[in-house]
């Protein structure tokens, strides 16, 4: 599942997949379900996020959290970000 955008764990603010480091290294988490997201950067294919999934485990947030749900999250993060100060 792509993820357009992330929240910095540190700063709490909205980053574009052009503003962080690839990899697990943008230390962002999901805005919707606050899994930790991993940066995709290719030459080629569009830049996205991707939740983090640690080899062998199988969350279960993402049968939970659903594509819907993550979208409207999404939706409310980023309309909350550019309606604040
Ligand atoms: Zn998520």
């Amino acid at each position: 599942m792509k993820v357009p955008i992330g929240r910095d764990l540190d700063a709490g603010e909205l980053r574009l997949i052009s503003e962080v480091q690839r990899g697990a290294g943008c230390n962002c988490e999901c805005p919707g379900c606050r899994n930790r997201l991993v940066a995709k950067r290719y030459k080629d294919k569009s830049d996205h996020f991707a939740h983090y999934q640690s080899k062998g485990s199988d969350s279960a947030l993402p049968r939970l959290f659903s594509r819907n749900n993550h979208i409207q999250a999404w939706f409310a993060e980023l309309s909350e970000f550019l309606n604040g100060d």
